[in-house]
């Protein structure tokens, strides 16, 4: 008999159907409206889930007692709660890599955006306010030159610092647990404690997971130590940021301008000071929302839910822990 698993997120109809011929399939389209107490009567059923941007706690995996596995359409985990699933053997895969460009590609729109005052001018254009050639007040910064400082190392740290170094001639410095040899060598790269990287970088960007070390990494003292010219850009989570101490930076021009992917909480409020800032540029999210790439995310997810429903130690498992609880 095939395994059952709840889609909290739409597939393509080919992935569907792959899918499809190893389990029976309850899909929630939208978690609106009563698309949660719609997963909620479909959880006691579920071997499986796969889906993103639903913070699976305990209380809805409590309702979940056959759950086997989850497949997150995501590289970022902060929606789990490790220690539950590992308590339950219950295996989580995410999908790296196939996002790394695209999400280092929009890293590289906000820091353009927010130097060449894109969004601000554009508007400006839009609104048939452009009545003479613009003069100093209009006038952006330059980012070939300027130096790149990557918060985070990793993936999409490394696919930003190649944009950089190669596209842009800019010295790069980044700060993550661990010095890279081989980020050194390849973008002429440099290691440096979190203070120094705020006091060098021209653009500081986040690119590090939201975790208990990470959480409000950056607030009013790591502000204070930026160039007042510093331009700052989140593509990691809205969390790694003391959003508060962000808007009074940006409204007191301690900071430059900020490109902003990410948000304490999302979707960003329409009331939020941040929206009223012109020296903001904020996306929704969209890191990695391109057709291509969240296709190539849903085909990793079904992947991963595939082998864990057969039993087979997923190609991205995230929590090892769970496995070795199973007693393979
Ligand atoms: P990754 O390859 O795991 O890289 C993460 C990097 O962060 C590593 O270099 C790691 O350092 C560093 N790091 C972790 N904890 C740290 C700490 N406490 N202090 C300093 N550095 C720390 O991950 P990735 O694939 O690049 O993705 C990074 C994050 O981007 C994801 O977790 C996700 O939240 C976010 N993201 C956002 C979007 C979006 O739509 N905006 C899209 C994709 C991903 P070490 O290597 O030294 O351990």
């Amino acid at each position: 008999m095939k395994k059952h698993v709840v889609l909290y997120k739409s597939l393509s109809p080919a992935l569907r159907e792959r899918l499809g011929e190893h389990a029976e399939i309850t899909e929630i389209t939208q978690l609106g409206g009563d698309g949660l107490a719609r997963l909620r009567d479909a959880l006691p059923h579920a071997h499986g889930l796969l889906g993103a941007s639903l913070r699976l706690d305990a209380a809805l995996l409590d309702l979940a007692p056959r759950l086997e596995a989850v497949a997150s359409v995501s590289v970022g985990v902060d929606n789990y709660d490790l220690a539950y699933l590992d308590r339950r053997a219950i295996l989580l895969s995410n999908t790296p890599d196939v996002l790394t460009e695209t999400t280092a590609d929009t890293g590289f729109a906000l820091i353009l955006g927010t130097a060449r005052r894109v969004v601000e001018l554009a508007s400006m254009v839009r609104a048939g306010e452009w009545t003479r050639n613009v003069g100093p007040a209009q006038f952006g910064s330059d980012v070939h030159g300027k130096t790149l400082g990557i918060i985070g190392m990793g993936r999409i740290g490394e696919a930003l610092a190649q944009r950089g170094h190669f596209g842009f001639g800019m010295p790069v410095i980044y700060h993550s647990r661990n010095p890279k040899p081989a980020v050194d060598a390849r973008f002429n790269a440099r290691h440096a404690s979190l203070e120094q990287l705020l006091a060098e970088a021209d653009f500081v960007c986040m690119t590090l997971p939201l975790t208990a070390a990470t959480e409000r990494m950056i607030g009013a003292r790591e502000f204070a130590l930026m160039k007042p010219s510093a331009i700052f850009v989140n593509i990691a989570r809205g969390k790694v940021v003391d959003e508060a101490a962000l808007i009074a930076a940006l409204q007191s021009g301690q900071l430059h301008a900020a490109g902003l992917d990410v948000f304490e909480k999302e979707p960003l409020a329409a009331d939020s000071p941040l929206l009223r800032l012109d020296n903001v540029v904020a996306t929704p999210h969209i890191g990695s929302a391109t057709v291509e790439t969240r296709e190539a995310m849903a085909r990793c997810a079904v992947d991963n839910l595939i082998e864990a429903l057969a039993g087979r130690r997923p190609a991205n498992l995230v929590n090892p822990q769970a496995w070795a609880a199973r007693g393979r």
